[in-house]
């Protein structure tokens, strides 16, 4: 047993994951970049009082899944409670304020990607630390602006490989709408309420749309019947939704009016949806999102409208492994410099050290193996050539260049060695991707 193991529902990605970490990571950014997204990045930290006041107290996220502490104050004094980010959105729009980019062209589309951190029961696919690609576009209320959100998610996803994709999409309303329908709801359900799944009862107390999603078995005979937010949307709302839905249909992308649908924090208004599609399972959200245009005013910034949504980069990743998508191998080193005695290994040193500044990628032995074994190890890295310096190179000042796969070598001087590794192995072709 090791001492110190990671901490529970956390978890090391290996470099055998690189390949397929920075296959779906590259493919979220070019896509970002396509759709005219720019990057922002924001501190992991924020205080505890923005995802208290942005998310919503009486969420799960807030009330049960923050990594909160009290920062060390100033001499004597306490400090501010700060928390590890449970989501991106709050910390981009505190940052949209802060940073004045109101006074930029509107809307602001910007992606980030990093870590996410949530305090949630460990299972599979649900960790306490998990990656998350986020694009928000602020300062719009044009339907095009959850159109573009909605595509850039199936546009990612598609590009990925998915299949079968669905959007569940429904409609929250506004703060005119929304809790006329919510009061229908308690109505609705008031009767019923001793024979919900406790959790639910404490949601109908607390926060009522929640029971809407819930997943509690108890639950579920009560929700058939349960009023539909869409047959209490006003005007405005209801002219944006089906604005939405028009384009959605014109291009031909799937989706799904889901009434039960209404998402995990406080700040959505009128549009709501995840994407669904093949490989975690029966309904289970690839991503999701929705509109939020009262949150940059209700963290102290001025009334502005924005949507966006998150996708978690470990469901992708699992999805893509389930369905043995392969991608493309992390360009490697093609050359490895072996050596043979201390004086040797000096010039080998600068060789390596030479031909990377040209921009030309090359592994070294170390601990002074012997030459069988580092040839050994130039062909379990997957280098094509080996350049030796032994005792005669060394005392000529050459190089010796094997061709592994040809079975071949000559020995050259150090110049023409150079412009061979220029000529073969220089700029992109020195790194291979077999
Ligand atoms: P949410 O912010 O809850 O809407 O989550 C957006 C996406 O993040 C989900 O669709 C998942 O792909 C991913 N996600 C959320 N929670 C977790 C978690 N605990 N572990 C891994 N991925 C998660």
């Amino acid at each position: 047993m090791p001492k110190f193991k990671s901490v529970k529902g956390m978890q090391d990605i290996l470099p055998e994951e690189e390949p397929v970490w920075s296959h779906v990571t590259g493919a979220a950014v070019s896509i970002a970049r396509r759709f005219g997204f720019a990057k922002i990045d924001t501190p992991v930290l924020e205080s505890t009082a923005l995802f208290a006041r942005g998310v919503g107290e009486d969420t799960d996220i807030v009330s049960k899944e923050m990594y909160s502490f009290i920062d060390r104050g100033r001499e004597g004094e306490q400090g501010e409670s700060l928390t590890l980010r449970p989501e991106f959105t709050a910390g981009v729009m505190r940052a949209y304020i802060e940073n004045g980019l109101s006074s930029r062209p509107q809307p602001q589309k910007l992606y980030s990607l990093g870590a996410i951190f949530r305090r949630e029961r460990p299972q599979k696919l649900r960790y306490r630390q998990f990656n998350q690609f986020n694009a928000e576009i602020i300062g719009s209320a044009d339907p095009v602006a959850d159109l573009e959100i909605l595509l850039l998610a199936y546009t990612l996803h598609k590009e990925l490989g998915f299949k079968n994709l669905n959007f569940q999409i429904n409609s929250t309303g506004d703060p005119e709408c929304k809790p006329r329908y919510i009061e229908a709801l308690k109505a609705y359900l008031a009767p019923y309420a001793e024979k919900l799944a406790p959790t639910d009862r404490d949601r109908l107390q607390r926060n009522p749309l929640r029971v809407l999603d819930s997943k509690e078995r108890e639950t579920q005979p009560y929700l058939a019947d349960a009023p539909h937010i869409l047959d209490y949307l006003n005007d405005e709302c209801r002219a944006h939704f089906n604005e939405l839905l028009g384009y959605l249909e014109a291009l031909g992308i799937p989706y799904t009016l889901n009434h039960r649908l209404v998402r995990g924090l406080d700040y959505y208004t009128k549009t709501v949806f995840e994407l669904w599609g093949e490989g975690l399972g029966a309904q289970a959200a690839l991503c999701g999102g929705g509109r939020y245009d009262g949150l940059i005013e209700l963290l102290g910034g001025p009334p502005t409208p924005g949507v966006g949504f998150a996708a978690g980069i470990e469901r992708i990743v699992h999805v893509m492994r389930e369905q043995g998508v392969t991608v493309p191998a992390l360009p490697q080193p093609r050359l490895f410099v072996a050596y043979q005695g201390d004086a040797a290994k000096q010039a080998a040193v600068a060789l390596a050290s030479d031909l990377r500044l040209r921009g030309i990628g090359a592994r070294i032995a170390f601990d002074g193996r012997s030459l069988k074994a580092q040839f050994r190890d130039a062909d379990r890295y997957g280098c094509a050539y080996v350049a030796v310096i032994g005792p005669d190179e060394l005392a000529a000042g050459s190089v010796t260049l094997r061709d592994l796969a040809r079975s071949a070598q000559q020995t050259m001087t150090r110049e023409s060695f150079g412009a061979w590794a220029l000529q073969a192995l220089a700029a992109r072709s020195a790194l291979t991707v077999s």
